[in-house]
């Protein structure tokens, strides 16, 4: 596993004062572009949806998509994109979350999740954990359970993984990375 992360590291880009200053953006194109790296990461992704028993795999918009997709297929699981607000055209729930200036809105199809279902959230980067935390509460609101949040690389510094824990309820947070 050490070696995975590794790979993974030496994949993602720094991008200092992106999109704004004072942010260090973590830039995951050169990963994609690497089959070796995007596939030992879809794996690894995969075997965390399959050991906690998840039912499906919610992508967050954008590179939570590109991630969710081949992760859900991999571990055989139908994949949900959870998108802003205003770009699903079936009914819909719709989440506010606070950001650092402002607020935001995410939606999923409301007839996507069931019950029965045990869902995994997959995204890039955890930074101070909105998204995910919202992304929580719309699959707790459909009704379904949760399997946990898997992401790339945990933010440690913006304590997310704080942020989250309520939504979580005992659910677990797994980071490939941590920065
Ligand atoms: P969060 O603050 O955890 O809600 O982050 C929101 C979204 O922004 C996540 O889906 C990440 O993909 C993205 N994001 C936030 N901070 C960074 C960063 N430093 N580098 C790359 N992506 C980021």
């Amino acid at each position: 596993m050490t070696d995975i992360r590794e790979l993974l590291l030496s994949r993602i880009r720094d991008v200092t004062d992106y999109p704004e200053p004072g942010v260090v953006f973590k830039d995951i194109t050169p990963l994609l572009a690497d089959p070796a790296a995007f596939s030992a990461l879809t794996e690894a992704l995969a075997e965390i949806a399959t050991r906690q028993g998840a039912t499906k795999v919610v992508g967050l918009e954008a590179r939570g998509f590109i991630l969710g997709a081949p992760v859900a297929l991999r571990a055989g699981l139908g994949f949900i994109p959870v998108r802003k607000a205003g770009k699903l055209p079936g009914a819909t729930l719709r989440q506010a979350y606070e950001l650092e200036y402002g607020s935001a809105e995410i939606e999923v199809h409301a007839e996507d999740l069931t019950a029965a279902d045990r869902v995994l959230v997959v995204d890039d980067v955890l930074a101070t954990g909105g998204t995910a935390e919202a992304s929580l509460q719309l699959i707790r609101r459909a009704g379904a359970g949760v399997a946990g949040v898997a992401v790339l690389m945990e933010l440690g510094f913006l304590q997310g993984r704080a942020r989250l824990g309520t939504a979580l309820d005992g659910a677990p947070l797994e980071a490939l990375l941590q920065v």
